[in-house]
């Protein structure tokens, strides 16, 4: 402790604790509860993906650091990933950055393009990284609320146009959404795509659950639309989409730009990263079309399971078109505090579920909304579902 009264933790900071994901996860260790908490899946992606990490590290390749922007393996696949996908097209080499996970790659979008007081418009509930971030950048943040209705969330598109004003720089974008589930349509896309050019803003995209979209849902690039390639920056990841979370590689799409911004703030917080596992996720990226789609099927039966078991426990479920998230409201047991009721969720039937209160600004929004994760096996998640029968009882 120093001598001053002065707290230790900058201003900026100050209203950030230890994560929910800690508190719950600690909370499933202790109580030996099955954890649907935290996004993470308990089996592994493709191995032949994992094959190839070990050759690349076998082979020396990736051990020392690796170029500043990634090594072109995986910038070339990236590139021909968002050709194949989208009809995007992006120079490897001057448009594509890969960077410590999408966390790394939202930070340093962030850190790069903000300028203290800039008002950064992110659709709430938002994700946990999203707040800290734009207040470590010195940015405002400026919630814009999806409210549930009967086909899952919703984005009000009046909202979001009030919402922007003179000191709006941008638009941080989720979709698919994290935690609601919601994907974005075509023509709220094009909506937002309209507004950010009318109003002259930047627009971040985070699209690390690009591949998990489910049903009639379809996931389009922000970057897409007309006038959007200049102003908008695309981050995704391979852990959501190759069940490596560990990995941490993430990537930048944009103009040359964008991308070189983003990457002066990126090389003085991590330089490089994740060496080998480049070279493995560059071969993930060319997987065929097949695991893609055997990847969403899975995860939609998954989805499927868990949504039939919590609505049979009682609890309302907001349907998921993307993401492996499924939020639910807890109302009908005639309860209103999620935070409450996830701290006593594990003694009571031996699942870690998380609040959904702890994403709002103002936590009185989401307070009775809890979150379960789908990414786990199919015997967990049938084991989940009996456990949470005892709710109904
Ligand atoms: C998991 C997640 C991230 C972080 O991705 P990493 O590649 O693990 O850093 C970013 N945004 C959203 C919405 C996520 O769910």
């Amino acid at each position: 402790m120093t001598s001053s009264a002065r707290p230790l933790l900058n201003r900026r900071l100050a209203e950030f604790g230890t994560t929910i994901f800690a508190e719950m996860s600690a909370l499933a260790l202790s109580t030996g509860a099955i954890n649907l908490g935290q996004g993470f899946p308990d089996t592994d992606g493709p191995e032949e993906v994992r094959e190839a990490a070990v050759r690349a590290l076998r082979d020396g390749l990736g051990n020392q650091y690796p170029p500043g922007p990634g090594v072109p393996e995986l910038r070339t696949a990236i590139a021909a990933h968002q050709q194949r996908r989208y009809g995007l097209s992006c120079d490897p080499d001057r448009e594509v950055l890969v960077t410590a996970g999408a966390t790394e790659a939202i930070a340093a979008s962030l850190l790069a393009l903000l300028e203290p007081g800039d008002e950064v418009i992110a659709l709430e509930p938002y994700y946990d990284s999203y707040a800290a971030c734009i207040a470590m950048a010195g940015g405002r943040r400026v919630p814009v609320t999806l409210h549930p209705d009967d086909d899952g969330f919703c984005l009000d598109l009046d909202e979001l146009r009030d919402a922007v004003t003179d000191r709006t720089r941008l638009l941080l974008i989720n979709t698919p959404h994290n935690p609601t589930g919601t994907v974005l349509t075509r023509a709220e896309l094009a909506a937002i795509a309209e507004l950010a050019v009318e109003r002259d803003l930047l627009v971040v995209t985070d699209e690390v659950y690009e591949h998990l979209v489910f049903d009639d849902a379809e996931h389009v690039p922000l970057a897409t639309f007309p006038g959007m390639r200049e102003r908008t920056v695309t981050i995704s990841s391979s852990g959501k989409t190759f069940s490596f979370t560990g990995w941490k590689v993430g990537w930048v799409t944009g103009t040359q730009e964008l991308v070189t911004a983003v990457r002066t703030a990126k090389q003085y917080l991590t330089y490089v990263s994740a060496g080998p596992f480049q070279y493995a996720v560059a071969e993930a990226l060319r997987l065929p079309d097949s695991y893609f789609d055997g990847f969403r099927a899975d995860l939609r039966r998954k989805r499927d399971l868990l949504g039939d078991g919590l609505r049979t426990a009682g609890f309302e479920v907001y349907q998921p078109k993307g993401t492996y998230f499924i939020t639910t409201d807890i109302t009908p047991f005639g309860e209103k505090d999620a935070h409450r009721f996830c701290r006593a969720l594990p003694e009571r039937c031996g699942v870690v579920a998380i609040p959904n209160s702890v994403f709002y600004d103002d936590p009185a929004a989401g307070r009775s909304q809890v979150r379960f994760a789908f990414c786990k096996r199919d015997d967990v998640l049938h084991e989940a579902a009996v456990r949470l029968r005892r709710l109904a009882s």
